[in-house]
């Protein structure tokens, strides 16, 4: 047990080692550069590090890029999911991959500016924190849309779990102690950026601009982004299904003033007009019931998922130390 203190205490020195972790997705014309890019950021501050490169699946030139990166760097890791699992399967092979003092997730598009490594870096070591975050201070070009569903999202998120989600991203530098804690969470479904937030310890927030994709263009549909949305809501609290409750409540309540009102028109002989009600109780009994269901389903679904316990992410190949290891 005092091994494990030991080990989870480590020293903060400047020999500490740095895993970048880096979902990959159809990034094969620029993954190089971009690698190239925040290797001289940690060559030039003499940050010692290894990348652990996850491709998720990609169908382009990402897998061959990212071997010979391996092959030819001893400080790269190269994974291969066998399909694409989303980012959140990729992030979740990287962090069980990574063997560093402390682990940096970002994305491969450099839309996470890497020249803020150093000083993400040095609050780790320096200030001691176990957790800084990359706080978006301007969230880059997105569309009308897109921000008012994400602003929508984070504000349910906000008022059911009483966690800012608003501009934190998946930018962030994890303590080796949090990642092991990290791994004690056994759910199958995750989302880091939520997860993280959860999982609490000393945490420092340094703000960025979103910087501009380098090339390629983004993974993310509007109906993927809604299934992130349920999924994350969903994940978290489990307020709408109380909801649900509350509009039964209130519906019952509604039934009883229209039970008394139908009553008396019937003993006091009006009782034949009545048929707008009749459409309109219907029609919204109706919508109602089905939407509860959805929501109940939603949960159900995600209790299959967990319960049928598979794997959160499966790897075909990978190169370690310029040799393929698995
Ligand atoms: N990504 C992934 N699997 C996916 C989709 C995306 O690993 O199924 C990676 C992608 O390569 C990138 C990061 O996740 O490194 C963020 O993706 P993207 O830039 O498309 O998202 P956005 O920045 O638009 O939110
Ligand atoms: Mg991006």
């Amino acid at each position: 047990m005092e091994a494990i203190i030991n080990s989870l205490n480590h020293n903060r020195t400047a020999e500490s080692r740095l895993s970048v972790v880096l979902p990959i997705y159809q990034e094969g014309s620029h993954i190089k550069n971009s690698i190239r890019m925040i290797e001289n950021i940690l060559v030039e501050h003499h940050i010692p590090y290894e990348f652990i490169l996850v491709d998720d699946g990609s169908t382009d030139n990402t897998w061959s890029e990212i071997v010979s990166l391996a092959k030819e760097n001893k400080h790269v890791t190269s994974v291969r999911l066998s399909r694409n699992f989303g980012k959140e399967a990729a992030l979740c092979a990287g962090l069980d991959y990574a063997q560093g003092d402390m682990v940096l997730v970002m994305d491969a598009d450099l839309q996470h500016p890497p020249a803020l490594i150093p000083q993400l870096v040095k609050a780790w070591r320096e200030e001691g924190y176990d957790v800084v975050e990359g706080i978006k201070n301007s969230r880059g070009k997105e569309n009308f849309i897109y921000r008012t569903c994400a602003k929508f999202f984070y504000y349910i998120i906000y008022k059911t779990s009483d966690i800012h989600l608003g501009k934190t991203s998946d930018f962030k530098l994890l303590d080796r102690k949090v990642i092991e804690a990290w791994k004690e969470m056994p759910e199958r479904a995750t989302f880091f950026r939520g997860m993280s937030a959860w999982l609490g310890y000393d945490r420092k927030q340094i703000g960025f601009d979103v910087a501009e994709r380098v090339n390629g263009k983004t993974k993310w549909s509007l109906f993927r982004l809604t299934r992130l949305a349920a999924n994350a809501i969903t994940s978290y609290t489990s307020v709408p299904l109380h909801c649900i409750t509350l509009l039964g409540i209130i519906m019952f309540l509604g039934s009883i003033i229209l039970g008394v009102q139908t009553l008396f028109m019937k003993f006091s002989g009006k009782s034949t007009s009545g048929f707008t009600t009749v459409i309109l109780l219907q029609l919204f009994i109706g919508s109602s019931i089905m939407v509860s269901l959805g929501i109940i389903g939603i949960y159900l679904t995600k209790i299959y998922k967990e319960v049928k316990a598979r794997p959160r992410y499966l790897v075909s190949k990978c190169v370690r130390g310029g040799e393929t290891k698995c």
